[in-house]
């Protein structure tokens, strides 16, 4: 579909949000604020107001939260397959509605359609994937003893919340909540203020698809009310949180008070390591992709190039070609491939960055600036001649801003590649297999690829050390989070049973 198309396609779904706004979604219903407040929910393509979303807090949470609870019993005791059949049934409409979702998301974040349409897909295939284990999701073990035949299974740990960030909203959310469903847990969703209209699809294909009212609630606003009141619910067990770093640290002490389990997707500065004997035509094109796909707001972003020193100017010398050819523009354009960032405030962040690279002494070899016109576009940006010791070599900046550091040896690659805060992902290029073995050991990520952009395969644990994270997503690691062990030990004859209190 061209731009023009597209732009057809997305105007009749734009006036329906205008029109009808965005609200809460609570045991089925579509719910405003008890004291009907709301926000706008802006365009990063042009500013402009696309519809009123209802702001949520304590109330709607609370509302959200005894329905959950409500829907828990029942929600949890059906069979796995049952629940199998409604998440795939439910994929089956993500798919069908997959070119809706995408033009959505696209209008909503800024992120190239190109993307986005994949990222709709890959969220029917959470669900399939998820699907497909709920049947098995409680089986244990039987661990025989002398006295008693032990047996282990696998119950839904209950309510729980999910709070998503806004760079790719409706794939995240997705991530979280089909292992949640599948599981048997049901759920009050917190979308991200900055992107929250694909939510309200998900929810209302959830339902069409025969998922009870109830299980899934979604209660919209900001972090600070909406959000810290969820974090806080007693009725809440635990917390599936995708987002940043500083609010992990807030969560966690937001839930201390009722003993959240937490699970936390966070922030990442992650390494591509560029050795001189790599295919070096391909981590080039690895590592564009992997920092300037999805705007550079991507938590897996290559957003630190450790090039070795002997290669380091042929590599900087194509990046710079390369990048300069990048095609930025509308992101409803098929052609594009970066577009708006995701609002003002987030443009300020990146530019500030970049600021600071220019204080800090390194050099601005493409990009560096606001493009043009209307919009939140940043160009895409290449820092070379950055040192380790560098804000803009250790901070998160989650733009389309590259920072190339050269380093010598093996030994100084990792020594950089570590000495940051995260952990989530890293990246290696060699053709050394021994040396890719030794590296990926002692490389401080929960997440490494060698020769290989991120390709995610959901069988595989998904999830950052350090900073980045704690705990994993994908396999059985998500059902590890959403269930409780639970140990049932059956006497297997009438061993004997100390007597206390009774007189011989
Ligand atoms: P953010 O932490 O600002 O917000 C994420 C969500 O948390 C939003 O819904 C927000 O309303 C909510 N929130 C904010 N403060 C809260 C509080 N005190 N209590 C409860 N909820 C609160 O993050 P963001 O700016 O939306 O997203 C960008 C960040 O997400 C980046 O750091 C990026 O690396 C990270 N991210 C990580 C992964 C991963 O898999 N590791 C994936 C995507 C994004």
């Amino acid at each position: 579909m061209s731009l023009d198309e597209n732009l057809r396609a997305a105007a009749p779904i734009l006036a329906s949000l205008q029109e009808h706004g965005v609200h809460h979604h609570i045991g089925g219903k579509k719910v405003q604020s008890q004291d009907c407040a709301s926000f706008e929910s802006l365009s990063p393509v042009d500013g402009s107001t696309i519809c009123k979303v209802s702001a949520g807090g304590r109330a709607e949470i609370d509302s959200a939260s005894a329905t959950a609870g409500q829907a828990f019993d029942k929600w949890s005791r059906l069979d796995g397959s049952a629940r199998k059949t409604i998440l795939h049934r439910i994929a089956d409409l993500i798919v069908a509605n997959a070119d809706r979702i995408a033009l959505l998301e696209s209008w909503d974040t800024g992120q190239p359609i190109r993307f986005m349409s994949k990222a709709a897909v890959r969220g029917a295939e959470n669900f399939r994937f998820f699907a497909d284990r709920a049947p098995g999701a409680r089986d244990g073990q039987s661990l025989p003893s002398p006295t008693l035949l032990n047996l282990t299974t696998r119950v839904p740990i209950g309510p729980i919340g999910v709070i998503t960030p806004w760079n790719t909203p409706f794939m995240l959310s997705t991530w979280k909540i089909a292992p949640a469903l599948a599981a048997g847990c049901t759920v009050v969703h917190k979308p991200a203020e900055l992107a929250p209209l694909s939510a309200a699809v998900l929810v209302e294909l959830c339902e069409e698809a025969g998922l009870p009212p109830g299980v899934l609630n979604v209660v919209h606003g900001t972090g600070h009310q909406a959000g810290v009141a969820l974090t806080e619910h007693s009725d809440i067990r635990a917390i599936a949180f995708v987002g940043e770093s500083a609010t992990g640290s807030d969560i966690m002490r937001q839930g201390a008070a009722t003993l959240k389990r937490v699970h936390f997707e966070l922030g990442g500065k992650n390494p591509v390591l560029v050795f001189d004997d790599a295919d070096l035509e391909r981590a080039l094109d690895a590592a564009i992709f992997m920092i300037f796909s999805l705007n550079g707001e991507r938590c897996t972003s290559s957003s630190r190039l450790l090039v070795q020193e002997s290669i380091s100017q042929w590599f900087v010398d194509r990046l710079i070609e390369r990048i300069r050819q990048i095609r930025i523009g509308h992101p409803l354009d098929p052609e594009t491939e970066v577009g708006p960032l995701i609002c003002e405030q987030h443009v300020d962040k990146v530019m500030s960055y970049i600021d600071l690279a220019r204080k800090e002494g390194a050099e601005i070899s493409v990009g560096g600036q606001r493009k043009a016109g209307n919009g939140c576009y940043v160009l895409p940006t290449l820092l070379t001649n950055a040192t380790r010791h560098m804000r803009i070599s250790r901070e998160e900046i989650f733009g389309p801003v590259l920072t190339v550091i050269s380093f010598s040896d093996e030994d100084e690659a990792l020594a950089i590649a570590n000495e940051v805060r995260y952990g989530l992902a890293g990246y290696i290029w060699t053709r050394d297999l021994s040396r890719a073995l030794r590296v990926s050991d002692r490389l401080q990520a929960g997440m490494i690829w060698v020769n290989s952009e991120n390709v995610r395969h959901l069988p595989t644990p998904f999830g950052g050390t350090k900073d980045s994270g704690i705990g994993r997503d994908g396999g059985d690691w998500s059902f590890e989070f959403y269930m409780e062990q639970k140990h049932i030990g059956l006497a297997t004859g009438n061993h004997a049973i100390p007597k206390l209190g009774k007189v011989k």
